[in-house]
């Protein structure tokens, strides 16, 4: 197969978030592209619907802010935080400059927004299609084979780079990667109609004892409401699953959404999404790359996925726009240098997702958060700016997420029992243990692998703590035992 009849600069599968900006950040800037979608129907789904300030920095940075307007985005200035009784509201970032929002929207229609936008650029010619394969040999990718939606006939593009957007469900990506995919759990998607919100204009996570519940406006008079179940228990609509939601679940919920909670429920339209987690780990072949969910996923809990996406993005395309296409060996560069860059761009935002699902998920780190968050702004002024992408320091990550566990164990062994001491141990084991996988996915450098190996050992000896003081307590508890049973028996014998 050869790469003549070169038409296009670019080929893109799916027009989804990550394919469409890329198409229209490239094409408005003078490359001829091909984007072929299987789906134009304007989907009503439940995935993307809040867009952290961070990746509304990066629409902005590609002067391609225009997408989010007219579909009714909402603004979000922050987040309010329940657990239990309790609640707080941690607002976004802002400086004498600038004060950062997201904003929160229907998925379907920011795509379709995006989708006539390239629509409406002379070098953006967009295809309704499936794409089968590519069209390669062992060493190059040379475009793409797709079945045209209208003629039901094979058509083929020729593009010096090809790349793979066809997200989180990738066929593609098992080409063009080492990574394997893992289901951390679900989501089950409602809709709740004119919400009385806590914090209005903000994003709500609510603890709840069997996983997080997010709440965050997407529509006027509409709230997006998604409800975490653990990966062994993917929820099916039921009448058991309806009366957990109205009788279990409701108990923790906020009482004032729980009228259009209840209402939700009622109406039973339910969707369900896995959280799924796949590491960046593409395998470079010339003429092709992944962008999107289909090189990398996180926990969705903290809405990190299209920013992570229009990172790489405005990071590729901006590299594009500066090499001449035909050049083999720029390109390759270009492509190794765009894959270094997603990890240095991005690994705190996918560290923090799943780190925090990691730590919500774990009844002590949970409070531990919550009561660290809760002392003010100064304790959750870098957090926030971390969740919202504003600020992408790993330092600042490493710094809080220990700062949270130690806190912890500060308040555990306020009364230092061989039990509390094995708690507040468990709590750094436990800490320990979600962040240091996820670190080694992120490609760290010397630096950062020195400390993982400082971390590892610490862990050996947090292990032998743990198992020590766990001992000790079960030897406590034993002879309490034995003393109870002969304090019975002597009385007994008293009393005969
Ligand atoms: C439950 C849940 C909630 C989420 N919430 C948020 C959130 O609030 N904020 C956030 O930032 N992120 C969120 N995410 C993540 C976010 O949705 C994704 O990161 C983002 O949508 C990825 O965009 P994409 O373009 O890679 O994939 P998609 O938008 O899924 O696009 C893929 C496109 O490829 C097309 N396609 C697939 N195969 C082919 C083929 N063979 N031929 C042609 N076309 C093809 C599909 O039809 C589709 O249009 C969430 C994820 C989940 C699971």
């Amino acid at each position: 197969m050869n790469n003549t009849n070169k038409e296009f600069d670019v080929c893109i599968i799916g027009a989804g978030l990550a394919g469409g900006v890329l198409a229209a950040y490239l094409g408005k800037n003078g490359k001829k592209v091909a984007v072929v979608e299987k789906m134009m129907i304007e989907q009503d789904g439940i995935i993307g619907e809040l867009l952290q300030p961070g990746g509304v920095e990066k629409l902005c940075d590609m002067e391609l802010e225009h997408l989010v307007e007219g579909i009714d985005a909402q603004k979000v200035k922050g987040y309010g935080l329940f657990l239990g009784k309790e609640r707080i509201q941690l607002n976004y970032p802002q400086n004498a400059a600038k004060v950062y929002e997201g904003r929160g929207f229907r998925y379907g229609k920011f795509i379709s927004s995006i989708r006539n936008y390239i629509q409406s650029l002379e070098n953006v010619t967009l295809i309704e299609g499936t794409v089968t394969d590519f069209i390669e040999d062992d060493q190059h990718i040379y475009g793409l084979k797709y079945k045209d939606k209208k003629t039901g006939e094979e058509q083929y593009i020729h593009a010096p780079l090809t790349v793979a957007c066809d997200g989180a469900f990738s066929f593609f990506r098992q080409k063009l990667s080492d990574a394997t995919h893992t289901i951390n759990s679900y989501f089950l998607g409602l809709v709740l109609k004119n919400p009385q919100l806590p914090y209005p204009d903000h994003g709500h996570v609510i603890l709840c004892d069997s996983g997080p519940v997010l709440a965050y406006p997407i529509a006027t008079g509409e709230c997006r409401m998604l409800i975490s179940f653990p990966e062994t228990n993917m929820p099916k609509k039921s009448p058991e699953l309806i009366a957990y939601l109205k009788n279990e679940l409701a108990k923790e919920l906020p009482e004032e959404i729980l009228p259009s909670y209840m209402d939700a429920v009622d109406e039973g339209k339910f969707k369900v999404m896995p959280a799924q987690y796949v590491p960046a780990q593409p395998k470079l072949k010339k003429g092709a790359v992944l962008l999107g969910d289909s090189l990398n996923m996180r926990h969705p809990l903290t809405g990190g996925g299209m920013t992570v996406a229009l990172t790489d993005i405005h990071s590729l395309g901006r590299l594009l726009l500066q090499i001449d296409m035909n050049n083999e060996k720029a390109l390759f560069d270009t492509v190794h240098e765009y894959y270094e860059k997603h990890h240095s761009n991005n690994a705190t935002v996918n560290i923090l997702a799943d780190a925090l699902y990691g730590v919500v998920q774990d009844p002590q780190l949970k409070v531990a958060c919550f009561e660290y968050l809760k002392k003010g702004e100064n304790y959750y002024k870098e957090p926030i700016s971390l969740l919202s992408a504003v600020n992408r320091e790993r330092t600042t990550l490493l710094k809080h997420f220990f700062s949270v566990a130690f806190f912890g164990v500060n308040d555990n062994i306020k009364f230092p029992t061989p039990s509390n001491v094995g708690k507040a141990f468990n709590m750094v084991k436990h800490a320990l243990e979600i962040l240091n996988p996820l670190m080694l996915n992120e490609n760290p450098d010397m630096v950062t692998k020195g400390a993982l190996k400082v971390t590892e050992g610490a862990l050996k000896v947090t292990n032998t703590v743990t198992k020590t003081a766990n001992s000790f307590t079960d030897k406590v508890s034993e002879n309490a035992n034995m003393i109870k049973r002969n304090a019975k028996k002597i009385t007994s014998k008293v009393l005969d």
